[in-house]
């Protein structure tokens, strides 16, 4: 979920890029070739456009902090209007609610007199207001991108971050890879040097112009202690996994580790002695250094059993999972959970600090099976995956699959020729 997330995220910062061509021209392209949802009016399309007058449309960019008001005064358009628009139905209401990235253009007739509004959502998203003697009418306009696939590969020489970025991924497209893989391998503690990951994803485009990164559909990682493969599915009940060709999931009922691996201190090690207690046996958890502020999350889902402050803990979190498991995570600098609530796994429960006995900021985390201290690193092995497909959803998931693995698998196979190739060149 947390990987669908980022990538939504990538997707929104990345639709948040306004036209900077004239917004008419592309109002046209919009209504000749593209998904265009307007409601249908009674008219010949291409007489209509001989015949219409040329308007002229002004484009506001929304700034930060700006209202509707701000927006109208700038544009010197009466408030009059602005309060008709608004309580001309529901989309008028969405009128109240704009951000900066966003625009407002607007157009006059000749008198001067405001007869259409158009609030750019997004590069796909707009809503327009036409202003007539009859009312005010509205029209949301959604736009359908043109999806291509691209496939990047890599291999790691320091980092998985540095790796992607070579390859020519995205900050959010690499912390999606490693999500994905995040239940099998462990980023933070691994050597990964060497390593090679391939991945095939959507990038979409709008009148021929790149405006973002769609979904990941496959990835594989190819490491020392194996090969990983995972296919995008979204099953029966609509919820997206990444799954193994086989139909396991790729996520695990709980994290490797709960923070970002990004953020976690090289010099981490495991056997360094505790700076207060100063023997390795009292150490009955990891300490993850990293900096202050850093988003702890929680391992798997839950529900918060003790949320407090003591002198040798600081501030610290508890967490239930079912009946055998209990995750607890130290020296938060800001706890952002209460005792009894319930959390889900990779929810924000508080950030990396320094309170309690803690000689800097670290996060120190524990995971107990049925109360005896465990290996938070290497248990989580040994616990049991979150659910795979079920046996009668399995011919849905292979035919579903099966094209992306032949697809991912010629994509391989041509980069691997062009790499031998490459190489007797040499
Ligand atoms: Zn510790």
């Amino acid at each position: 979920m947390y990987a669908a997330g980022a990538i939504l995220l990538g997707m929104a910062a990345g639709l948040l890029f306004m036209p900077s061509e004239p917004v008419e021209a592309e109002r046209i392209s919009q209504a000749v070739e593209l998904n265009v949802i307007t409601p249908s009016v009674d008219e010949t399309p291409v007489a209509e456009e001989i015949i219409e007058p040329q308007i002229e449309w002004r484009e506001l960019s929304v700034g930060k902090g700006d209202t509707l008001s701000d927006m109208f005064a700038r544009a010197n358009l009466p408030a009059s209007d602005m309060m008709n628009i608004i309580n001309s139905g529901n989309h008028g209401k969405s009128l109240t609610r704009i951000y900066p990235g966003q625009s407002i253009s607007y157009a006059r007739n000749e008198r001067g007199k405001l007869i259409g509004l158009r609030h750019h959502i997004s590069r796909l998203e707009s809503t327009e207001f036409t202003l007539t003697e009859n009312g005010i009418e509205a029209d949301k306009i959604v736009l359908t991108p043109d999806v291509f696939e691209q496939y990047k590969t890599a291999t790691i020489d320091s980092s998985l971050f540095l790796a992607g970025q070579r390859a020519g991924l995205s900050q959010n497209q690499i912390m999606e890879v490693a999500g994905i893989f995040s239940g099998v391998i462990d980023f933070v503690l691994d050597p990964r040097k060497g390593d090679n990951f391939s991945v095939l994803y959507e990038e979409l485009f709008l009148n021929g112009e790149k405006i973002g990164d769609g979904n990941i559909i496959a990835a594989q990682y190819n490491g020392n202690d194996g090969e990983y493969t995972a296919y995008r599915y979204t099953d029966e009940q609509g919820n997206v996994g990444f799954y193994s060709p086989d139909g396991v999931s790729m996520r695990k009922a709980f994290l490797r580790a709960p923070l970002d691996f990004t953020r976690i201190s090289s010099s981490f090690n495991l056997r360094r002695k505790h700076p207060i207690h100063n023997k390795i046996k009292a150490h009955r958890g990891i300490d993850y250094a990293a900096p202050r502020g850093t988003p702890i999350y929680a391992a798997g889902d839950g529900r918060v059993i003790k949320a407090g402050f003591s002198r040798a803990n600081g501030n610290y979190v508890f967490i239930q999972h079912g009946e055998q498991y209990v995750t607890k995570y130290l020296h938060l600098h800001k706890r952002k959970v209460k005792q009894g609530q319930r959390v889900k796994q990779k929810q924000i429960i508080g950030s990396v600090g320094s309170t309690g006995y803690a000689t800097g900021p670290h996060l120190h985390y524990e995971f107990l099976v049925n109360g005896v201290h465990r290996n938070p690193r290497t248990i989580v092995d040994k616990l049991p995956k979150a659910k795979s497909i079920d046996k009668r959803e399995m011919a849905r998931f292979n035919e579903a699959t099966q094209p992306v693995a032949q697809q991912f698998a010629a994509y391989q196979q041509r980069f691997a020729m062009n790499d031998m190739s490459a190489d007797q060149g040499n």
